[in-house]
């Protein structure tokens, strides 16, 4: 299969936050990176799909940034401009990169943020939720004209302070994806099959659970797949994995250019979203994602598909 090219049709409607991120790893410290759940959502949709951003910044962010989104298709009519300081977001890394602490949380502008939808944004037929506050998500639900495909992430700070605006959301959306920590949390179950079934008890048709450098488990009722991470030597930063993940996969799915879909164009956006995710974390911020070529893309995914399937010639028997 080829990976997926951009086509000119519906935009993808992506909301999140646009935020100056200040991280610290163990080797490296960068302070006011252009970062935001919403960023890199729409960067990494915007290889497949032209992309509407719904986002607030104040007017201290860098005009620069508002061009790297022109330039890939993003459309930027929903995204609010006040006067205000952005929100900024720090975080620091331990030597094992799965684990990073938050450092602070400014919200800024954030704090009054409503998202309006531009009229021509209410017909979006896909839409990525991305991380923010769940009273947000839903207000953007609120707005929209019966979209075919929902997907919406979220963080443990929603699972602990807005618990039940979340579960509202959870019976409004088609995909939630999360991660394993945030599973476990959210439905008090050690073990992730038993968490991924409570959470689509709840509602959602299909839960994505990332496990970081372990890859990543899809679930419906009825379906299982389980999708490896790209095997990297060199992670520099691994903020934004999980947004990229995630518009990777919402922007592959809406350039399907369909109404409905089955679990076998969810599991090609999972890989497709993998791929992403795997380019993000070579580089702190966007710098990779926003050099990226459709060549790297092709290569990474033919690379990652040889690897996944062990035996290409026959269906062998076990051999007991
Ligand atoms: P990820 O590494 O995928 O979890 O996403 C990291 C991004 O989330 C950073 O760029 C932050 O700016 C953003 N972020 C962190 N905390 C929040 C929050 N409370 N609400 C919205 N975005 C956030």
């Amino acid at each position: 299969m080829v990976f997926a090219q951009l086509c000119a049709a519906m935009a993808v409607l992506i909301v999140g936050s646009v935020a100056l991120d200040s991280i610290k790893t163990q080797t490296e410290e960068h302070p006011d990176l252009l970062g935001g759940s919403a960023s890199y959502a729409a960067v990494s949709a915007s290889f497949f799909q032209p992309v509407d951003l719904v986002g607030i910044v104040g007017s201290d962010f860098p005009e620069h940034h508002l061009d790297l989104f022109r330039e890939r298709q993003i459309d930027l009519t929903g995204l609010q401009i006040v006067e205000g300081k952005t929100f900024r977001w720090a975080g620091e890394y331990e030597a094992d990169m799965n684990k990073r602490r938050t450092l602070h949380t400014e919200l800024n502008v954030f704090e009054s943020f409503s998202p309006k939808l531009p009229p021509a944004y209410r017909s979006a037929s896909v839409i990525l939720l991305g991380n923010i506050g769940p009273e947000l998500q839903n207000h953007v639900l609120d707005q929209s004209e019966r979209p075919e495909f929902v997907v919406a992430d979220t963080m443990d700070l929603w699972i602990t302070i807005a618990q039940p605006e979340l579960i509202k959301l959870l019976g409004r959306i088609d995909l939630l994806v999360l991660n394993d920590s945030e599973a476990r949390q959210l439905t008090e179950e050690e073990n992730l099959i038993k968490a991924a079934k409570k959470i689509l008890d709840l509602g959602p048709k299909y839960v994505a659970i990332k496990k970081g450098e372990h890859g990543c488990l899809l679930l419906s009722r009825t379906e299982f797949f389980s999708c490896g991470a790209y095997p990297l030597e060199v992670v520099k930063d691994p903020t934004g994995a999980g947004d990229a993940f995630a518009g990777g996969f919402t922007g592959y799915l809406a350039s399907l250019n369909r109404s409905r879909f089955g679990f076998t164009d969810l599991k090609r956006a999972v890989v497709h979203g993998t791929i992403l995710a795997s380019f993000c974390v070579e580089s702190f911020s966007l710098y990779r994602l926003t050099k990226l070529t459709k060549g790297e893309l092709q290569d990474r995914y033919d690379r990652f598909r040889d690897m996944s399937h062990y035996d290409e010639e026959s269906r062998a028997e076990f051999r007991i």
